[in-house]
C-alpha cells in the first residue's frame, strides 16, 4: 500500500487525528478496495480532486487510504468548518491556512495546494509572495467573520452532543508527547463491518462540478 512514512507526516497525522476525535469526528483509514465501496455509500462525499479521499459529512467521518496530513486538513475543513457539504471551501481557505500554521507546516501545505483555483484564471501557485500574503490574510479576517477562526485559531462549528465545540484543543494537544509507532494502530474503523458496505445498493456522489467549483473560487477535492 502506498503510504507516506515521513516522519513529519505521521506526527502530523496524529495530531490531526487526535482533534478530529475531540471534535466528535473520525479518521478511517480503507484499504483501495473498501475505500471504492465507501465512496459510493449514500451520505459519502468522495473528494474530487485529491485519490482516495471521502468524508461523511453528517458523520463527521473522514475516510482515506494514505493519509496525508495537508489532505487531511482540507477534509477537516469540510467537515468541521463548513456549515454544510455544499458550501464553499474556499470559505475555509483561511481555517486550513491556520491549522497548517500550527503544524508548522505552511510551505508544505501551500506546495501542495499550488493548484487550487483562486480565481477563474488563477492558482494559488501562481500567485507572488506577497499576493499569497494578501489572499491568506483575505481569508482568514472571512474566516473571523463566518466564527470558524477565534482568537486567531481554527474551531470546529459542528455541534456536538447539544453544544458547539468552540474551544481549540491544539494548544494543549501539541505540548502532549506523541510515540512515533505506526499510524495504523491509531486508525479507528479497522474493524467495522466492512463487509456491509458491499450491500451497499445505492450509488451516490456528492460532488460539485469542476465549472462550479471554478465559479465558486476553487477547483480541488
Ligand atoms: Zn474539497
Amino acid at each position: 500500500m502506498q503510504y507516506e512514512s515521513t516522519r513529519e507526516n505521521r506526527e502530523n497525522c496524529k495530531k490531526l487525528e487526535r482533534l478530529i476525535q475531540r471534535w466528535g469526528g473520525q479518521l478511517i483509514r480503507l484499504t483501495g478496495e473498501q475505500f471504492y465501496y465507501i465512496e459510493r455509500t449514500p451520505g459519502v462525499s468522495a473528494a474530487p480532486f485529491i485519490a482516495d479521499y471521502a468524508v461523511h459529512y453528517e458523520k463527521r467521518q473522514i475516510f482515506c487510504v494514505t493519509p496525508i496530513w495537508y489532505h487531511l486538513i482540507h477534509e477537516m475543513g469540510h467537515v468541521f468548518a463548513s456549515p454544510s457539504m455544499k458550501a464553499s471551501e474556499y470559505d475555509f481557505l483561511g481555517w486550513e491556512f491556520l491549522l497548517a500554521r500550527q503544524l508548522k507546516g505552511v510551505d508544505a501545505w501551500l506546495r501542495s495546494n499550488a493548484d487550487y483555483g483562486v480565481s477563474p484564471d488563477a492558482d494559488l501557485g501562481g500567485l507572488s509572495k506577497s499576493e499569497v500574503a494578501e489572499l491568506l490574510a483575505d481569508r482568514v479576517e472571512d474566516g473571523k467573520r463566518q466564527g470558524i477562526i477565534r482568537r486567531g485559531r481554527p474551531v470546529s462549528i459542528r455541534v456536538v452532543q447539544g453544544r458547539l465545540q468552540l474551544t481549540d484543543p491544539l494548544g494543549l494537544l501539541f505540548q502532549q508527547d506523541f510515540s512515533d509507532d505506526s499510524l495504523e494502530s491509531g486508525f479507528p474503523g479497522r474493524n467495522l463491518g466492512l463487509h456491509n458496505w458491499r450491500a451497499a445498493k445505492e450509488h451516490f456522489r456528492c460532488r460539485l462540478s469542476h465549472a462550479q467549483r471554478r465559479r465558486n473560487g476553487s477547483n480541488r477535492g
